[in-house]
């Protein structure tokens, strides 16, 4: 038989899916799911000694590798694709305990990488409220009478991650003093000015800035001071 010449010679020990039906040479069971060719004669899995194997599917590479590396005795299985003229693996024949340890491994390393995404997100989340924290900070900074609760939404509001608001950039990850009245400004064109219900009312964006820019002006002059009335 012509089958170990059509596979590569280090497959190692090759179990076969046949075609046709196919008894064992030694007990005579058959039709055979899977044979050993021993001289060219079929042998069941029990005769050859790999009865006590459980064949794992191809399709989990890292499961496959593992498992042959814990089994002391492992098999490649192959049927013969007629079309292409060539055996293909199907998978592999492994002992139980060896299947159970590589899942074992498998698993860990996934509840490691589990673990690891939860610990990037944890430190991911510490920097984000450490920026926000020196962002408000900033803002009190600049402005010492912008209410404390109100610095810390709007600074929580541009450090929010992937937000690609000002908070984000690289000019607001420096706390630049440009950066920080910009998302003040922002905040306060929202909050504390008809700017939203001009836009909505069909405004263009530049003729509603202007018209609240004297409102703007306001609430930040009372914020440059401490205080409310404290200094008059
Ligand atoms: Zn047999």
């Amino acid at each position: 038989m012509a089958a170990r010449a059509l596979f590569p010679p280090h497959s190692g020990l090759l179990v076969f899916q046949p075609l046709k039906r196919r008894q064992c040479a030694e007990c005579r069971r058959g039709p055979l799911p899977l044979l050993v060719l021993e001289d060219s004669a079929p042998r069941c899995l029990d005769c050859a000694d790999l009865g006590h194997l459980v064949f794992l599917p191809r399709g989990d590479t890292a499961l496959t590798r593992r498992s042959r590396e814990e089994s002391a005795l492992s098999a490649v299985v192959v049927r013969f694709n007629r079309r292409k003229s060539r055996y293909e693996r199907q998978g592999v024949l492994v002992e139980e305990a060896a299947l159970a340890r590589a899942e074992q491994r498998c698993l860990a390393d996934s509840e490691a990488r589990r673990r690891r995404r939860a610990r990037d997100a944890r430190r991911r989340a510490d920097q984000d409220a450490l920026f926000a924290q020196a962002f408000a900070a900033e803002i009190l900074r600049l402005l010492p009478g912008c209410p404390p609760d109100r610095a810390r939404a709007i600074a929580g509001h541009a450090s929010e991650r992937g937000s690609g608001r000002v908070g984000r950039s690289a000019a607001g990850r420096a706390l630049t003093e440009e950066a920080v009245m910009a998302a003040v400004v922002a905040s306060v064109r929202h909050l504390d000015t008809p700017y939203d219900r001009l836009l909505m009312s069909g405004v263009p964006r530049h003729e509603a800035r202007r018209r609240i820019a004297a409102a703007v002006e306001t609430v930040l002059r009372g914020w440059t001071r401490t205080g409310l009335g404290s200094t008059g």
